[in-house]
């Protein structure tokens, strides 16, 4: 098969490699129906977080099983699944506890840019929609293997309840599927922070009550002039930088909470200024296994359509060019099709 492998910054290739079979007892072995590129994998892409050889990429995932291994009970050849972007047994202490990206044997998944992927841990990973889903379902399915899971759980994470005010930190994908986890979950108030004008017109889509677009202290200040000076109940830090993490934590009233899922690259928290916010932080990379059977439902049953984040749909072997235009921000998010 050809899959998708990263050589060093702005060096996407789509080349051949070694068709995944089943490895081990525990494995899957699926074939994608489609998948896409995340904002995580521009940290890479441009060099931010350094690469020591040439990487396999892509940890988005949905399509059919093909194969499993001989102790795998719970999936079977023929279904259709989605599972996280990490591997979980699902029933290790911290799987009892809803924490299963903190799986004891958790892998990251990587590889999922290509046609077949082998998926770890497939009884603790994958479930299976209830029958073979309707093509337009695609898109939208395949976004509760990361990027509307990650939402979920910053807003969760957050302590977004029916009729909070809630402020939304970083556009992108996550960030817009944030505010729509927001408002699935009762929030009465939702700020958006966006200066790109679809992004902002997709976020209203999706319950964003208000945009904001200065950024720094200017929006710190500007959320601060929305709520009377108090500050949002609960805000989603979806960026993952030094500026956006303080600009979350600031924009939060005293006792409020910030759920950061953006992957952090040079933050630092200094102790006696957070003491003084009385924030409560929550984040991490999200326990999205968790949330998998509620939010398939969620889909599969059309009372939401997270899908629509992506803007921009190739085949896969022009992976490349769905990199380049999320680097440029020409497209919010690039689903690929094998
Ligand atoms: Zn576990």
């Amino acid at each position: 098969m050809r899959a998708t492998v990263l050589y060093g910054p702005r060096d996407i290739r789509f080349e051949e490699r070694e068709t995944p079979k089943i490895e081990q007892p525990t494995d899957a072995v699926i074939r994608l129906s489609v998948t896409c590129v995340c904002g995580s994998d521009l940290w890479p892409y441009r060099g931010v977080q350094a690469i020591e050889r040439p990487t396999p990429m892509g940890h988005e995932y949905c399509g059919v099983v093909e194969e499993v291994g001989r102790a795998v009970r719970s999936v079977k050849p023929g279904q259709f699944v989605i599972g996280s972007f990490a591997t979980s047994d699902n029933t290790c202490p911290h799987c009892q506890y809803g924490y299963q990206s903190s799986c004891v044997n958790r892998e990251f998944m990587t590889r999922a840019q290509a046609p077949v992927l082998r998926v770890p841990q497939a009884d603790g990973t994958l479930v299976a929609t209830p029958a073979m889903p309707a093509p337009d379902l695609l898109p939208s399915l395949l976004t509760i293997s990361d990027v509307l899971g990650t939402g979920w759980f910053a807003a969760e994470a957050a302590g977004v309840k029916p009729g909070s005010t809630v402020a939304v930190v970083g556009d992108g994908a996550v960030g817009l599927l944030g505010v729509l986890s927001a408002k699935q979950m009762g929030a009465e108030r939702i700020i958006a922070m966006s200066r790109h004008q679809a992004r902002q017109e997709l976020a209203r889509e999706f319950g964003a009550s208000d945009i904001v677009s200065e950024r720094g202290d200017g929006g710190v200040a500007r959320i601060k002039e929305l709520t009377k000076g108090v500050g949002a109940d609960s805000v989603l830090e979806c960026v993952g930088t030094h500026d956006s993490m303080w600009q979350a934590i600031r924009a939060t009233r005293p006792g409020g909470g910030v759920g950061y899922v953006g992957v952090p690259h040079g933050v630092s928290l200094d102790g006696a200024e957070l003491f003084f916010t009385h924030v409560r932080l929550h984040g991490g990379p999200a326990p999205v296994r968790r949330y998998l059977p509620d939010l398939i439902d969620l889909v599969w049953n059309r009372k939401i359509d997270p899908g629509k984040v992506f803007d921009l749909t190739l085949p896969l072997d022009q992976v490349a060019e769905g990199y380049r235009a999320m680097d440029e921000r020409r497209a919010i998010k690039a689903l690929l099709r094998p």
